[in-house]
């Protein structure tokens, strides 16, 4: 594990919200080095017994065990570094799907700085159900395919990820509507990124 300290933006949402559009919208920006542990977990080659192992949480809607996850994390900030894809302190961290629970917000917290957590929260979660159906269809992906699975996938969010936002605390916390237009949603994201883009490079990560 790394010890510095990286500047990260959390991008939090149910499934269904939009965070995957937005994200590769976002990834565009050379600042911000944007990942989503939802495709990094699906491009494990499904031929490795890690790949084998996380296929199976995937398929039943269920989480991939903290340690894992974290294990997995570790050497993707690791490979981003040591390729110079990610540059701490010059770049921010743009992350989509993890932290998920709390366990992860309480051992990310010993690498990350959190500048920043988008929240987008739908009014009602109706409409994600049948945004993940089509989503399914168009992506492949099997896990949204079956309803049964995409409200299990809701429940869960509700239980363990939407505690997060408690987790960091309503000033960093910015809400984005997430049922406007994808450039709308993207605008308002940006706006409330400027003030944090404006830090980097001006201080060093901070060190342990
Ligand atoms: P997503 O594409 O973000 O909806 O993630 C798809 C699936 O990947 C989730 O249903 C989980 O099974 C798994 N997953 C993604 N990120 C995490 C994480 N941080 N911890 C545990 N499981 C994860």
């Amino acid at each position: 594990m790394s010890e510095r300290l990286h500047f990260a933006v959390l991008l939090i949402g149910m499934p269904g919200v939009g965070k995957g559009t937005q994200g590769k919208l976002l990834a565009q920006h050379s600042w911000l080095v944007h990942v989503s542990t939802g495709e990094l977990l699906r491009s494990l080659p499904d031929d490795s017994d890690v790949g084998r192992l996380v296929a199976n949480y995937l398929g039943r809607g269920e989480f991939v065990p903290d340690e894992l996850m974290l294990e997995i994390w570790d050497r993707w900030l690791a490979e981003q570094m040591r390729s110079g894809r990610y540059r701490p302190g010059e770049q921010l961290l743009l992350l989509d799907g993890i932290p998920r629970n709390l366990a992860q917000c309480q051992r990310l917290a010993q690498q990350i700085d959190v500048r920043q957590v988008l929240s987008l929260s739908p009014p009602d979660d109706e409409p994600m159900v049948e945004r993940m159906r089509q989503r399914a269809v168009l992506e492949g992906r099997s896990d949204d395919a079956d309803e049964t699975i995409i409200r299990h996938r809701l429940e869960i969010y509700q239980r363990e990820t939407a505690p997060i936002l408690g987790f960091y605390g309503p000033e960093l916390i910015r809400e984005i509507d997430p049922m406007q237009t994808p450039s709308a949603v993207l605008e308002q994201i940006l706006e409330g990124l400027t003030p944090i883009r404006s830090t980097l490079g001006m201080s060093p990560p901070r060190h342990h």
